[in-house]
């Protein structure tokens, strides 16, 4: 069966909005708008996994809400909505809870990452983050997930709970007039040269939200000197620049700054090498941040300005919502349906 063609995709409003972010999944949200239906999420149900002070949680909630829209996301083509607001969310992961399997969830490696040695002390919800996920992906069918490096696993799992189900409840799905696949098995989208955008301070760890230093990543909202100063102050070796990628293998933070530059400016790392190629790395950095504020500053400020108006922001969401509950409610009476749930 083919299933109509729709993208989904999250950003958690845990603060400190990055240039990971941007180029390893807004950037792409953008792009896609213009080819496929799009519904793009605040996810904050999944933010409350680690704590969350209730006083912050909206103001993040509103900065990735300003982002999508300073980013260049159409709120009226497109869906966008925080997740809270659409119970069938939560409904729908309780279900994907009792499809999934405890071997399953035992081999995602964010969860190990994210609990380190402390793992008896993580919350539960943070252990089925990924029935979660799976679960804001089907509630709308989507076909496409564009996301960063990092999520790949989780996706995976998505089309795995999403088989599983189309397989355990098959007599059901056919007899309640589904045909044989309730589910799609939804795609990864993960391209270019940012995918996996690494910490300036360590060539070997994400840039990441939580990193305690601030001067391991580069922030949406910060302005020309900030950035400037950050990518001055990047880990990197002392020999030149090669000429061709291969020269980037062992060198990890040279590497990230090729990528980043190559994915702010739209073009392939071995074309950012055959300008910079044997040319010194403060030539490099000097470029690198002409292009980071020449890219990042209007979105830092338009972020700013609509952060101003949070009753705008909060429109946005709620009638990105409506939009998409109304599909949400579809998905869930068939889900009851399929599951033998008795329902008005
Ligand atoms: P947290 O530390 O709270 O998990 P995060 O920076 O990983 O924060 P998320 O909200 O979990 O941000 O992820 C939002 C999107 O950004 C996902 O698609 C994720 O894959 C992508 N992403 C996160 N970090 C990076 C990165 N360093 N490079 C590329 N993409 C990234
Ligand atoms: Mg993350």
């Amino acid at each position: 069966m083919a299933f109509k063609e729709r993208v989904f995709s999250g950003v958690q409003p845990t603060g400190n909005l990055h240039l990971g972010n941007y180029l390893g999944a807004i950037t792409k949200f953008v792009a896609l708008q213009e080819k496929y239906d799009c519904i793009y999420c605040v996810v904050d149900l999944h933010a409350i996994t680690v704590w969350q002070d209730p006083a912050e949680l909206p103001k993040a909630t509103r900065e990735v809400t300003a982002a999508y829209i300073a980013s260049g996301i159409d709120p009226k083509k497109n869906i966008i909505f925080n997740q809270s607001q659409v119970a069938e969310h939560a409904e729908l992961a309780w279900v994907f809870n009792c499809v999934a399997r405890i071997g399953w969830l035992n081999r995602m490696t964010q969860f190990k990452e994210k609990v380190g040695k402390d793992r008896e002390n993580a919350s539960v919800g943070l252990f089925v983050y990924p029935s979660l996920m799976a679960a804001d992906i089907l509630l709308y069918r989507a076909t496409h997930v564009p996301v960063g490096e990092d999520q790949k696993q989780h996706v995976e799992l998505a089309r795995d709970i999403a088989q599983k189900f189309n397989n355990d409840f098959g007599a059901s799905i056919h007899a309640h007039g589904f045909g044989d696949l309730f589910f799609p098995l939804p795609e990864p989208i993960i391209q270019g040269p940012a995918t996996r955008v690494m910490s300036l301070r360590d060539g070997a760890k994400k840039m990441s939200k939580s990193d305690a230093s601030d001067y391991s990543r580069i922030n949406l909202t910060d302005d020309a000197d900030a950035i400037a100063q950050k990518i001055r102050k990047a880990k990197t070796d002392p020999e030149p620049l090669p000429g061709e990628e291969k020269g980037l293998e062992p060198r990890p933070e040279a590497d990230n700054l090729v990528g980043i530059y190559a994915a702010l400016q739209g073009v392939s790392k071995a074309k950012v090498l055959s300008e910079f190629g044997g040319g010194q790395f403060s030539t490099f950095k000097m470029a690198l941040v002409d292009l980071a504020v020449a890219k990042l500053g209007p979105i830092g400020a338009e972020m700013k300005k609509l952060t101003q108006d949070p009753v705008y922001i909060d429109t946005v969401l709620a009638d990105g919502s409506q939009r998409a509950q109304t599909i949400a409610a579809e998905t869930m009476k068939a889900v009851k349906d399929i599951v033998g749930f008795v329902r008005r």
